[in-house]
């Protein structure tokens, strides 16, 4: 018997576990405190209306033999692919229903798609970043190699000279630091990629939150981007799909590497493992983006927005240095003082009783920086900045 011995290269404990339980921990000992939870990236508004009210005529349909659904078609239902593609449309990025795959969620398929990828690409992660990406390379015994992302670039690592990797992670808005790539940032990475004929994996997960028109909420928005690009998205941020479970990939008609299209590749590998998201799920995913949804989720994301600027106020209001929150749900601060990553952990949590997500969490770069997330109830957030920025008052004194 063998197992694999890659897992032995991932670290021990996953950060989100490692927080919940030093949170966990705190509160059993400190019963008569509250503790506000801001420590993991999760929404908090609840389904919006127009995206029940699918759900419940979905479920109403697989109660009747005529209206049942079984299994569903291999890529996802086309009326989700269509009103994806629609949104798409919406800033002049034209989709085939046949690029558009529906999935259970980003973070798996941005795991599987590694199935497509030989083992001995050398892959290229942002540090710090959403840990996924590093993680699912790890197990498969593929080379990473970091790029960091810093203050001095602005959090957004761009290609170097003489830069060379087989597969590319971007992430943006990114998680944690809130930076986002602009169109011109983007064109760079495009261009380095076909040269390469290297592969960029972009997570969009966060897109929703952008507003200012010189950043790319699509990299396909990206000319030369549909020879060299993968996207990724999800409607768990835009719509609160976390518990929910619905994404999507993007992957252009067309794209190749190796003397293979990566399509179809990805088709038989979802068809292979992959039985399909739920008729149900789908049905409440396409009311995202009806003009009834649309209009409820703007209010939810305005929601969030405000959080951001609460925090965002309170940190200035303490001198903290601190970016994102403006195109992003997440604030990335400088721990205070000097403080490590954990440190600070463990200090906001005694002085504030408030749960954050250190920075070095997310990788070493990330050493000294922390998290904040605007994805909070808004009384519970308004009462966290007040405490943050009472507590780091102490400390300037
Ligand atoms: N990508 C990034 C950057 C994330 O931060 C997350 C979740 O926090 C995901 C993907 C996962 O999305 P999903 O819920 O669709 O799996």
């Amino acid at each position: 018997m063998q197992l694999n011995q890659h897992f032995r290269d991932l670290e021990q404990s996953y950060l989100f576990s490692t927080v919940g339980r030093k949170a966990a921990a705190y509160a059993a000992a400190h019963p008569e405190q509250k503790v506000i939870r801001m420590g993991i990236g999760d929404v908090t508004l609840p389904l919006a209306a127009p995206v029940i009210t699918a759900l419940h005529a979905a479920v109403d349909e697989m109660a009747h033999k005529e209206t049942f659904h079984g299994y569903g078609p291999d890529q996802g239902y086309e009326f989700l692919q269509q009103a994806i593609a629609g949104y798409y449309a919406q800033r002049g990025v034209s989709l085939a229903l046949e690029e558009i795959f529906i999935s259970d969620g980003a973070k798996s398929d941005i795991g599987n798609i590694l199935d497509l990828f030989g083992p001995d690409n050398t892959v290229l992660v942002p540090d710090p970043v959403y840990p996924v990406y590093r993680d699912t390379n790890l197990m498969a015994g593929r080379r990473v190699v970091l790029a960091p992302a810093t203050e001095e670039n602005g959090f957004l690592p761009m290609p170097t000279p003489g830069l060379h990797a087989d597969i590319v992670y971007l992430c943006s808005p990114n998680n944690p630091t809130g930076a986002a790539y602009t169109r011109a940032q983007l064109k760079e990475w495009v261009d380095w990629a076909n040269r390469e004929d290297a592969i960029l994996l972009y997570d969009a997960a966060y897109e929703c939150f952008i507003r200012d028109p010189n950043l790319a909420r699509s990299i396909f928005e990206v000319e030369g981007a549909r020879s060299c690009a993968i996207e990724f998205c999800s409607f768990s941020k835009i719509a609160g799909f976390t518990g929910t479970r619905c994404g999507y990939t993007v992957l252009p008609g067309g794209l190749a590497r190796d003397g293979m299209e990566l399509a179809p590749m990805w088709l038989r590998r979802q068809t292979t493992k992959y039985n399909g998201t739920p008729y149900i799920v789908q049905r409440a995913a396409a009311a995202v983006f009806t003009e009834e949804g649309m209009a409820a989720i703007q209010q939810n994301l305005d929601y969030y927005r405000q959080n951001a600027a609460v925090l965002g106020a309170a940190l200035t209001e303490a001198g903290v240095t601190y970016y994102g929150g403006e195109n992003s749900p997440y604030l990335w601060l400088k721990c205070p003082g000097g403080m490590g990553s954990w440190e600070f952990f463990d200090w906001l949590l005694e002085n504030a009783q408030v749960v954050g997500t250190p920075g070095e969490g997310f990788g070493e770069c990330g050493r000294g920086w922390f998290r904040l997330t605007a994805f909070g109830d808004a009384a519970e957030t308004r009462e966290a900045a007040a405490r943050i920025a009472a507590a780091l008052k102490t400390l300037n004194a």
